[in-house]
């Protein structure tokens, strides 16, 4: 969020897309790049409203907010992408504040000039040559305190007045912008040339170019979010989660401290204890009829309140929008700077708010004991926490391999064949298009991920041994529905490891040789033979939406509707 002064006071969670999704969206994922976990704390909500003196406001009382991030670090790691503003101009002062040195110079310059004062004179009254005057106006040069002092002196105005962070006019906002821009990475990449930023350029170029700027600026910023570019994210992510076995150990960590702040330790995590977490962060619920269409929750943060469905989709766990709004608020997530921060964001809030409703140390303890027992089953992690099952084959991903030794694998299936998201540390291999995304590839017709639509029953859980190209593993997979269709959601682990799982002794077995075409891709021979020039099928539009990510800070999110709906519900506004 740098180069922004005030970064939005809204959350908004998710875009509509049922279930928990730990792995991807539009099958899309968050940049890795380790060389910029960034440590800055994000501006945290809730904030008073200016003028409510806190009246129904409550602050946040944990410790556990923006500030506080667990090691210091995000969770996951925040894309490096071009940042407006750098501030590398702008000097520490002997306040400890950091100053705008081009607002500063504008300031100088306004108030030279409203008092008929020269070059000359300023540089005469503080004992300084006229261009040293000219380039502090300009914002080159990084005054010390004493310099400053003698200047306000000079002028016959307060120190404060000098410092202030606000442009003295219009024209002089417009020059900042300009020229903040033209010193930026933007400019730079584009080898566009630099304008003289002065007098005599007039205001309606300045206007144009200022303008211009930040379109080519957002143009950019969508560019980022194409196809291509959310599938090497996907990919870069999921080698990451892979070496981290899926589990981060700061999402724990804030995780229980939530749960021990409103006293729950195991057990399925109530509707009461869920609003007690929100409370405890010092928000109010508000179920609305009128919630904007393209999102699961609004977060108020001047006012501290979540706004949520009067009723929940069929399809979700009425906790999770809420606890994924208040993952995102004990986080410290603001408006993502781009596409790939918004699924990074998006990603940490579903995982905490998992671990919230599966809390890693009793969940750790159940499935310890079902290890011994050689009966371990996601289907048994579901009725102990009441979660939705994908949301417990997502959780048992966290914690198999780093508290169990049992590697494994996890997969999501559209009907249609297409896999939607996936994540493995078990060795097992995707179907993979040259660049190495999986998103929206066709999945082998034998393994259990497709054979399970197959099946009339499909209330209980389906188990099968298939032989691949890189071993033969054991999968339990189930059908679920959604407003896209029904997916498949399976967990798998290798052959070695099926000895500590309930269905192991299933008869089910297959065998895959894709990516061999002959497995599964054509058609038998017989039936080719039949129908080759014969058929012609109207392709129907794809399930996967990597075809059409949407663009904007939100994406996906209509902001205008989000802001009035926001404007419906706020409390009065106090009488300024
Ligand atoms: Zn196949």
């Amino acid at each position: 969020m740098h180069g922004r002064e005030d970064p939005t006071s809204v959350h908004v969670s998710d875009v509509g897309l049922e279930g928990s999704d730990y792995f991807s969206w539009t099958g899309s994922f968050p940049r890795c790049d380790a060389g910029d976990v960034t440590t800055t704390p994000a501006p945290s909500g809730p904030r008073r409203a200016p003028g409510s003196a806190g009246a129904g406001v409550r602050q946040p009382a944990t410790g556990l907010h923006s500030h506080d991030r667990v090691g210091g670090q995000r969770a996951l790691p925040r894309p490096s992408r071009p940042r407006a503003a750098p501030a590398a101009d702008a000097t520490p002062t002997g306040a400890g504040a950091v100053v705008d040195t081009l607002v500063l110079g504008r300031r100088v310059r306004h108030l030279r000039t409203a008092r008929g004062m020269t070059l000359d004179d300023l540089g005469r009254a503080i004992g300084r040559a006229p261009s040293q005057v000219s380039m502090l106006e300009n914002g080159h040069r990084e005054p010390k305190l004493s310099l400053l002092s003698q200047v306000a002196d000079a002028l016959g105005v307060p120190l404060g007045d000098l410092l202030s962070s606000e442009p003295p006019t219009r024209r002089a906002a417009l020059e900042v912008e300009l020229e903040r821009a033209q010193r930026g990475p933007l400019f730079a990449s584009l080898g566009v040339p630099q304008v003289k930023v002065g007098k005599s350029l007039p205001s309606d170029a300045l206007e144009a170019l200022v303008a211009l700027q930040d379109q080519v600026q957002r143009l950019l910023t969508e560019n980022a979010a194409t196809p291509e570019e959310a599938r090497r994210a996907n990919a870069d992510l999921r080698a990451r989660m892979r070496a981290q076995d899926n589990y981060f150990p700061e999402l724990e960590e804030h995780a229980r401290a939530l749960l021990d702040a409103v006293g729950h330790h195991g057990g399925p995590l109530s509707q009461r204890a869920t609003a007690e977490i929100a409370a405890h962060l010092g928000f109010t619920l508000h179920y609305v009829a009128d919630l904007p269409h393209s999102t699961r929750t609004v977060t108020d943060l001047a006012h501290g309140r979540i706004y949520l469905p009067q009723a929940g989709s069929a399809h979700t766990d009425s906790r999770s929008p809420l606890l994924q709004a208040v993952a995102s608020h004990v986080l410290g997530h603001t408006e993502p700077a781009d596409y790939a921060d918004f699924l990074r964001q998006r990603v940490e809030a579903n995982y905490l708010a998992a671990a919230l409703m599966i809390p890693e140390a009793s969940a750790v303890e159940f499935l310890t004991e079902a290890k011994a027992e050689r009966r371990l089953s996601v289907e048994d992690l579901r009725d102990t926490y009441a979660v939705p099952y994908e949301t417990a084959a997502h959780r048992f991903t966290n914690l198999a391999t780093r508290h169990l030794q049992v590697p494994v694998h996890f997969m999501k299936v559209h009907e249609g064949g297409t896999l939607h998201k996936a994540y493995e540390n078990d060795g097992v291999v995707f179907p993979s298009d040259p660049l190495g995304a999986i998103e929206g590839q066709p999945v082998c017709r034998q393994w259990t991920a497709r054979v399970v639509f197959t099946l009339d029953d499909r209330f209980s859980p389906y188990y099968q041994y298939t032989d691949t190209s890189s071993g033969t593993f054991w999968c339990t997979s189930r059908v679920q529905g959604s407003s896209q269709g029904a997916f498949s959601v399976s967990v798998g682990t290798p052959f070695a490891h099926v000895r500590w799982f309930r269905g192991r002794e299933t008869t089910e077995r297959s065998a895959s040789r894709c990516p061999e075409a002959s497995c599964c891709r054509e058609a038998p021979p017989t039936l080719a033979s039949r129908w080759e020039d014969q058929a012609f099928p109207s392709a129907r539009p794809h399930a996967s939406l990597l075809a059409a990510l949407p663009v904007g800070v939100f994406p996906g999110v209509d902001q205008t509707e989000v802001y009035e709906f926001l404007e419906r519900h706020a409390p009065a506004r106090p009488q300024a």
